[in-house]
């Protein structure tokens, strides 16, 4: 399995200098961040959210103060095990009688990055930071500036690196291998929930560490889009719209649509599917460096509007996707933002008439010169007999 992306080339060390250099950038004087995909972002770090603190305090470039990482005690050798470990990271554990809060505010006061008395300094939390602990830090900084970490990151984040494309190739190749299977489990009398617990197994068996989502939508749950699963009983007739998504040992996010059919589907459901297909077609043909994400969204909207089905398709286009499945870019009306190589997304039209409804979805990262699509299976309707 000699193409499995590796460590320190998905996280590398200098990730922590770029990102004191960001946040510098965006004027934040510090970067805290708890565990979660910033935190996994910048150091490799998968740790636990958990109600004591590990905290990674980064500096903005030129603070004079070097970055660390706060951990429970009890973590200390998790953490010096992880990817941080090997990073040039000072960890300082904090036993169950001290207040790691304190020790944080304490040193960022000392180095002058914030200031007990009233200048206006600024801080960066993880745009997912619980709020208990936002609070806490609130406490003890009651006079600094609070942005989200993402006002320097995103801009990371979102243009992939071509280790962080392999991890999502990976992750799309793995979820294709587990929508080649579906045919297989769509049977006639059979429940959405019986056909989602093979899938959600299939999704661990094929590769990932977790389960993140599994949508079983059939007969007219199909013109739901976030139906996820019920003991509604498939029939023959019936479209069933399957979207599934896991994150791999990576840390990388899979996601990916398709709408199969049992038996013969109506005859309006094959129309519009058709429409749909150019649509998500379409889309991705546009998706290229300096387009605009909204523009890859008219590029889906069009020929379904055209069609005149554009009141049926009442969601965006997609969303960036990487260490969350739903992340910068957003591909919506009104995100102007133009499109650069690197930049990884769903495109997933719908149109959802009821009492039936139809999505196809693929996960394409844009190139130099275009987009390469990280999904493969075929995007026919995929008629299993009923
Ligand atoms: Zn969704
Ligand atoms: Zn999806
Ligand atoms: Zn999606």
């Amino acid at each position: 399995m000699g193409t499995h992306s590796s460590g320190t080339e998905l996280y590398p060390a200098g990730r922590l200098d770029q990102a004191a250099a960001a946040a510098s950038r965006a004027g934040i004087g510090a970067l805290l961040l708890t565990p979660g995909p910033d935190l996994r972002y910048v150091t490799g770090y998968d740790a636990l959210p958990l109600e004591r603190l590990t905290c990674l305090v980064l500096p903005a470039t030129g603070s004079g103060l070097d970055p660390f990482m706060v951990v429970p005690r009890l973590e200390l050798a998790a953490a010096q095990a992880s990817a941080a470990g090997g990073l040039d990271l000072e960890l300082v554990p904090w036993q169950e009688t001290e207040d790691p809060y304190r020790l944080i505010a304490g040193r960022l006061t000392a180095a002058g990055i914030v200031d007990a008395v009233g200048s206006p300094d600024t801080i960066g939390v993880s745009d997912r930071m619980w709020a208990m602990t936002l609070l806490s830090f609130r406490h003890e900084l009651p006079e600094s500036g609070i942005l989200l970490a993402s006002t320097a990151l995103r801009g990371m984040r979102m243009r992939k690196s071509a280790a962080e494309v392999a991890a999502l190739r990976e992750a799309g190749a793995a979820i294709d291998r587990v929508h080649a299977r579906v045919p297989g489990w769509l049977r006639p009398g059979r429940t959405e929930r019986e056909v989602g617990t093979d899938i959600a197994d299939a999704i661990v068996a094929e590769g990932h560490v977790r389960t993140d989502f599994v949508i079983v939508a059939s007969g007219p749950n199909a013109a739901s889009p976030h139906h996820d699963l019920s003991d509604r009983v498939l029939g023959r007739g019936d479209a069933v719209v399957v979207d599934i998504g896991g994150t791999m040992p990576s840390g990388y996010c899979s996601d990916c649509t398709r709408t199969y059919a049992i038996g013969d589907p109506p005859a309006e459901f094959t129309a519009y599917y058709a429409v749909l297909k150019d649509a998500q077609e379409a889309a991705c043909a546009a998706v290229k460096p300096g387009v605009t994400a909204e523009e890859v969204d008219a590029a889906a909207r069009e020929p379904i509007t055209r069609a005149g089905f554009g009141e049926y398709f009442f969601h965006r286009t997609g969303h960036g996707i990487g260490l969350e499945s739903h992340e910068d870019p957003y591909i919506v009306t009104g995100n102007a933002e133009p499109l650069e190589a690197g930049m990884a997304f769903s495109v997933e039209p719908g149109i959802y008439p009821g009492p039936h409804g139809a999505r196809i979805e693929d996960i394409v990262v844009c190139t130099d010169d275009g987009c390469e699509r990280l999904n493969d299976g075929t995007r026919e309707l995929i008629v299993v007999a009923g």
